[in-house]
Order: C-alpha cells, then structure tokens, then sequence
C-alpha cells in the first residue's frame, strides 16, 4: 500500500535557448530546443519515486501525445499513474520558456488540463487518501479543489504537506489543516506579507505562520540550506551541502519529495532535514526536471 498520495500538476515544458530574447514582432532563429517533463505535482511524485518510495500520483492531463508522455516518463520511474485522468476538454498543461543566454528567462504557463480536475475526481481517489498517511499538494492546481482535499485528509486524519508554490495568500481555517507548510523564502515572503532576506527573518515569520496554527513550517533558503519551525515555535537549522550548482530547477521539489519519505519513516527533524538538503543539492548540479531528481543509489553514494 501507498503511504503518499501526490495530488497535483503535470506540466509539459518546452524550452528554448537564443542568444536573446526577441523584442515585439521579431522572429528569431534560437540556438536549441528541448521538451522536459514537469510540474510541481509531477516532480514531486518523481522524487518521491526515485527515492525508492512507493507513491500514487493523481492529476490529469490532456487526451494528447503530452499526456501520454506524462504517464510514459512517471510509469517508468515508477510512480504509480493509475489515478492520472484524461480529459478531452483541455490540452496538457505546458509551460512555454525562452532563456537566453545569461539566464533571463520568459516564461507563459497554460495550466490546461490541470485546472479541470475538480471535487468530481477528488471523490474517485477520497478511499486512497484516507488509507495513506500523507497527502503531498502545491498550489498549481483549482484552489477550491486543493481546500477541499486539505479539508478531507484534515478531518480523516491524513497528515498534509502543503507546498505554497506558486505563493498566494492562505486563509487562517486552512492553515491551520497543515501538518508542513513548505515556502521558499520569496513563498514566504508572499505568505506573510513582508520581504525575507535573511535565516533570521525567515524564521521569524515562519513562527508567525506557527502562531497562526500551521504545524510544522519547513524554509527552503538555496544555497544556505533549510530551517524547520515545529509547533511549539523550536527552530531546526540545517546548512545546504556544498555543490557545483548548474540549474536550480526542481531543487525545491526533490526537497519536498524527501521531506514526505522522511516523515512517513518517522525520522527526526535533523535527519530528515540533511537528507532533504542532500537530494535538493544533488538536483542543482544536473540540469533539467524529473532527470535531475537524484535516485535513492545516487543518494547513498552522496553520503558516502
Ligand atoms: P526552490 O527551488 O523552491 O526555490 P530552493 O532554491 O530554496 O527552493 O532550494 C531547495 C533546496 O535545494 C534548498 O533548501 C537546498 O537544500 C537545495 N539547494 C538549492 N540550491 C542549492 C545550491 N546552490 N547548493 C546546494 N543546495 C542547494
């Protein structure tokens, strides 16, 4: 049986490489063109799958060659795709890219198929979520159907790792249903209505979010690591390892997919922290989504 239930999205992106990016109307011809399988729902089952836990993604994707390339990249990592839905009124969400050669990126998102699940699936999946112990959810998917999953876990005991990613404000009786709230520090920043700069107001504002009734609030801070504030305001502090970082895409994801393995293995904060902080620093140094998540051998090696 399946501990982790991941509910959320599965986005396809398609990225281009040009010498810079194009002003109105230009037609450019770019440097490359690469296809990478993404979304925050999807790498993070990913992650969870190549740390060698089993887990049950559910979400949904178009009725076209995205979608089955969605169940094809998760199938063989095995995560379990049975609850990816098809619709036929949306594409596959897609996340269109243009970075040019210093970094600068422009990015258009079409949610598509993500944004159709609805309470509707929710209900198929209600008997899986209530036999785990953790429900993963972000926030790329319909607000009102990640409230209501986070209500469902929350009123039949089922643990909730919330990552507010893309950040928006959360209402008080939702926060607090959360079990670990997962910012970033820009996440943060939005969630409490103030700019974070340093580990000290980064902590500082999490304990606020405590105060508020989240659990557990875990901060991604990059390259300075992670700090986790429980339920009586106790700090944790942990130092990122030190990387040859090439792209920092997915790092946050691969952390939050080792922070789910850690906490249904009970582990204690400190050791589910450096693990976490492992995977994520080992994700910076590959390139890309779902292929730069380290597997759970990469992993042994690391710590070796
Ligand atoms: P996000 O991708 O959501 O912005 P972060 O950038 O905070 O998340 O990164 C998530 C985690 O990945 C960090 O807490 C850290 O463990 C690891 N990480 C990120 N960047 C680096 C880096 N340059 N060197 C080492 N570890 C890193």
């Amino acid at each position: 049986m399946s501990k982790i239930v991941v509910l959320g999205s599965f986005m396809m992106d398609l990225v281009t490489k040009v010498d810079r990016l194009p002003k109105n109307g230009e037609t450019l011809v770019g440097l490359s063109f690469i296809q990478n399988s993404g979304g925050k729902g999807a790498n993070q089952a990913a992650a969870i799958a190549k740390l060698g836990k089993p887990v049950i993604f559910a979400g949904m994707v178009g009725n076209d060659d995205f979608g089955l390339e969605a169940r094809r990249v998760l199938d063989s990592i095995g995560v379990s795709t049975n609850n990816l839905k098809i619709t036929k009124s949306s594409p596959t969400g897609i996340g269109n890219v243009m970075v040019d050669q210093n970094g600068m990126n422009r990015i258009v998102i079409i949610p598509g198929a993500n944004l159709v699940y609805s309470s509707i699936e929710f209900e198929s999946i209600k008997e899986l979520v209530r036999s785990s112990k953790l429900l993963v959810l972000q926030l790329e998917m319909d607000f009102e159907l990640t409230k209501g999953a986070i209500d469902f876990a929350h009123k039949n005991g089922v643990k909730i790792l919330l990552n507010p990613a893309p950040a928006r404000k959360l209402p008080k009786e939702l926060l607090r249903k959360i079990d670990y709230l997962t910012p970033n520090e820009t996440e943060l920043g939005i969630l409490t209505n103030q700019a974070i700069q340093t580990a000290e107001e980064a902590i500082k504002a999490a304990q606020s979010l405590v105060k508020e009734g989240v659990k557990n609030v875990i901060v991604t801070l990059g390259e300075k690591g992670a700090v986790w504030i429980d339920d009586s305001g106790d700090v944790t502090k942990m130092k990122a390892f030190s990387v040859d970082a090439v792209d920092t895409v997915a790092a946050g994801d691969s952390f939050n997919g080792a922070l789910a393995c850690g906490i249904i293995d009970d582990l204690d904060k400190e050791e589910i922290l450096r693990t976490a902080n492992q995977v994520g620093a080992l994700t910076v140094t590959k390139t890309g989504a779902i292929q730069s998540l380290p597997t759970i051998e990469e992993l042994e090696e690391f710590q070796h």
